[in-house]
């Protein structure tokens, strides 16, 4: 694979970039001049340019000779000198190109009347802007300067160092970068106004088009930066750093040393975001400062150490956000969102790959951007963090960043430096995971008290593999213990009648217990790491055949009362999304009730938590205590709080109420886009629906309050979780075929196209209502043929239907339990 490289032994040593920049046409040219070091002796330079990017004119900067050459795949020029060279050669190039309209290499952005340039070069991009070196191994110092429209800020890596100006134009030269691999480079050309604060002597600035909402982000920058510096003992080690708000780019960020781009959705805050918006956010800003250290300041060798840069970050992110805002449950999310989610991805194995990747090809590599890289490259950090302890993890990751600052590593240089910190071979038990795809599953047998045979195996059974599994274990007593299982079964000796594994969740595999009665009986003792990593486990081996239904019901209803959201939440989707089919409805409902009803009779209307989530998630199990349990109890109480107080009450849970239950609550005259976007969402009640529906769609025009069509649209798409018998849907064809309006029913002609889109089970009551229809919608059309649209809905219906072997199980478990009682 000769052909997809540069030469190794010809390595720039610094580029010298002028650009000017034309706004108005979206073009610009070019002069670079760099300085490039060969250590052995070449007749020839290759180098790496792609369209929109055009070479004008090639020269020998000493001797002004004019050079040739020739075109070679992935996208790689090479350059004839007439004469072997060693040592120094300073190439001069004249260039010219075009502002894109992608998000790759130099590109434009717009919003509204507003126009920003902005540059996005990882992995493969630079050489769309300018001619380079594009490997991230062959690291150079930058210096660049920008002449363009004098009404707009330009800004790069380094801070601007002078800045003059001609008529219109203007041109910023900013210092010379620290060496950095090609793909970190930047410049923005915009007109945002900033806001800034100092870190002894680095400045952050926060680039937007209004960044005063943005302070606090600005604030969490600082801080997230203070910790960094201390945590791995290497001051920032640039000048400044700017977070830049971008309108349009293809991923939420880049780190671009220095000068981090942010889409703006991510970096622009607005009031009322919830709590999950703004972590994530929160995640975002962690993720990015942490690579001016890993990833720019270390640099993988070569794209097949990605997960070195990105499972890092992603790790990086949760461990920062952990010390330095400690009221937001970092870890427990981090399993959450991080270590079950990957451990979902890397099954089966032939859909996934291993962390390290065998990727020599650059035009391949933006695809291993992916969750493999990311998610589980974090989880396997984490579980050598949890492997060797904190403090020698800490100690040796600062070794590791002194040692290769400035430099490429690879997988190995890392594994090696970290194994002088413990004990344990680090590069024998870490590359069973990651250079296989998959992971083990860890069964547990009890021999007897005190004594836990554990065996491993692929949890894909398709696949094979051995993995060195650190095991920590909790006991019914309390105690924790340790043992790593580096061949196919060992025995864990620990004075317990039970022993769960993978405590809080902090390892990489799944674990199947052969008989977990005594565990079930103290499952509530767990911490919350631990029952949730127990519950995911049992969903998978659920899903997989590995688990049997009675035993899933009796795991279920274990946990009951769990009062600990993250867990019910994964439960009630759990069950809404894996068991809800009508065949066994009833019961489901039921299964749901005995589970949400505790947290309803703890918290009811007026219950608070420090869970920050805990305020969304009470509106989810509220919602599905009254709409799909039919719970008058929780109606009774949320009316009740209406009547002693309804400006107190939160609209969100008036709606609720008002959604079928008590006759008294349907008379509530509330007429607000909420009211009706909470209806159109989520109640099934007939005359609610078609109170909310004309309102939104005018139907009365005299009423020119509303004009919230925009919303049933939006409302449609969320009602995805179709009921058994959708009113939504009756509403729209009876208002379809009685109205006189031609514009009302235009409209609807059109959200029923959108229906018909967006069903995914079959309902058949549905389907009889659509067949007596037929005759009657046929004498009401629009220029389309809604009857076609329709008979449409029905083969979706048909063809979406298919009743689960393991509901069949389910269902008979079920009617045994009925008879039974
Ligand atoms: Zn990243």
């Amino acid at each position: 694979m000769d052909n997809i490289r540069l030469l190794p032994y010809c390595c720039p040593q610094s580029y010298n970039i002028s650009l000017v920049v034309d706004i108005s046409s979206l073009t610009y040219t070019g002069e670079e001049s760099i300085v490039l070091i060969f250590s052995e002796p070449s007749s020839i330079i290759k180098l790496h340019v792609s369209l929109p990017v055009k070479i004008t004119k090639l020269s020998n900067k000493s001797t002004g000779e004019e050079l040739l050459y020739t075109s070679h795949p992935y996208d790689i020029i090479e350059i004839a000198l007439n004469q072997v060279i060693q040592g120094d050669f300073t190439l001069n190039i004249s260039f010219q190109g075009k502002i894109a309209s992608d998000t790759k290499g130099f590109y434009a952005s717009f919003q509204e009347s507003e126009t920003m340039l902005i540059t996005h070069f990882e992995p493969t991009y630079a050489r769309k802007a300018i001619p380079c070196f594009d490997e991230p191994g062959l690291k150079s110092k930058f210096s660049l300067q920008i002449t363009t429209d004098s009404e707009y800020t330009v800004i790069s890596n380094m801070p601007g160092q002078s800045i003059s100006s001609e008529s219109n134009t203007k041109t910023t030269t900013f210092q010379e970068s620290p060496l950095m691999s090609c793909y970190l480079l930047h410049w923005t050309i915009c007109k945002h106004s900033s806001i800034s604060t100092l870190l002894e002597n680095t400045e952050i600035r926060l680039y937007a088009r209004n960044p005063s909402f943005s302070e606090d982000f600005l604030i969490l920058a600082k801080d997230t930066l203070a910790y960094y510096n201390t945590l791995f003992s290497i001051p920032y080690p640039l000048p400044k750093i700017d977070l830049i708000s971008v309108f349009n780019m293809s991923v939420r960020a880049m780190e671009n040393w220095g000068c981090i781009t942010f889409h703006c959705t991510c970096i622009e805050k607005l009031p009322g975001e919830t709590f999950q918006k703004f972590f994530r956010d929160c995640r975002t800003l962690c993720h990015e400062i942490s690579h001016m250290w890993f990833g720019n300041l270390v640099t993988m060798a070569w794209w097949n150490d990605l997960w070195l840069n990105e499972g890092f970050a992603r790790f990086m992110e949760f461990k920062c956000l952990d010390k330095i805002r400690t009221q937001y449950r970092t870890w427990l999310k981090f399993i959450t969102e991080v270590t079950y989610t990957a451990l979902n991805i890397d099954f089966p194995v032939s859909r996934s790959h291993p962390v390290e990747i065998l990727c020599l090809d650059p035009e391949q590599i933006s695809k291993y951007f992916d969750s493999i890289s990311y998610l589980k490259g974090a989880s396997v950090l984490r579980m050598l963090e949890e492997l060797m302890g904190e403090e020698n993890f800490d100690n040796a990751i600062r070794v590791y960043l002194d040692k290769y600052k400035w430099k490429n590593v690879t997988s190995q240089d890392f594994f090696s430096t970290m194994s002088e910190f413990t004990k344990v071979d680090v590069i024998e038990i870490m590359t069973t995971w990651t250079q296989q795809a998959g992971f083990p599953l860890v069964t547990v047998a009890k021999i007897q008290d005190g004594l836990f045979k554990v065996t491993q195996k692929a949890y894909d059974n398709e696949a094979t593999g051995l993995w060195m599994i650190p095991i920590k274990y909790v006991t019914d007593k309390g105690q924790i213990g340790f043992y790593l299982l580096d061949s196919e079964e060992g025995v864990i000796e620990a004075d317990a009648i039970w022993i769960k594994i993978n405590y809080q969740s902090r390892c990489f595999y799944r674990v199947l217990y052969e008989d977990n009665t005594d565990l079930l009986k103290d499952i509530k003792n767990l911490s919350v790491e631990d029952r949730y990593g127990f519950i995911q486990d049992t969903f998978a081996h659920y899903t997989n055949g590995l688990l049997d239904f009675p035993t899933l019901h009796k795991i279920i209803m274990a946990l009951v009362p769990e009062y600990e959201y993250t867990i019910v939440n994964t439960i009630v989707s759990f069950i809404q999304g894996n068991l809800g089919d009508q065949l066994i409805g009833e019961y489901i409902r039921k299964m749901l009730e005995d589970f949400l009803m505790p947290l309803w009779d703890k918290y009811g209307y007026d219950g608070e938590s420090s869970d920050l989530d805990f305020e969304s998630l009470k509106k989810k199990y509220c919602k599905i205590l009254l709409n799909d349990c039919k719970s008058e109890k929780v109606a009774k109480d949320i009316l009740e709080r209406v009547r002693d107080d309804p400006k107190e009450v939160d609209i969100y849970y008036k709606c609720l109420i008002v959604l079928d239950y008590l006759d008294e609550a349907k008379t509530l005259a509330e007429t607000s886009y909420i009211f009706c976007n909470s209806v159109l969402i989520s109640s099934n009640s007939y005359e609610l629906i078609k109170r909310a529906f004309r309102l939104c769609l005018k139907y009365d025009k005299e009423d020119t309050e509303f004009e919230y069509d925009k919303y049933v649209f939006g409302a449609l798409y969320s009602r995805h979780e179709v009921y058994p018998n959708d009113n939504f849907f009756r509403v729209m064809v009876d208002e379809y075929i009685e109205t006189d309006n031609q514009t009302y029913r235009e409209e609807i002609y059109k959200l029923i196209i959108i229906y018909s889109s967006n069903i995914y089970y079959k309902v058949p009551e549905i389907e009889s209502f659509i067949e007596g229809h037929l005759e009657k919608l046929n004498k009401a059309p629009v220029e389309g043929c809604i009857p076609e649209i329709l008979l449409e809905c029905l083969e979706k219906f048909n063809s979406g239907f298919k009743i689960e072997s393991n509901n069949e199980e389910a269902l008979k478990y079920f009617a045994d339990i009925k008879q039974k009682a």
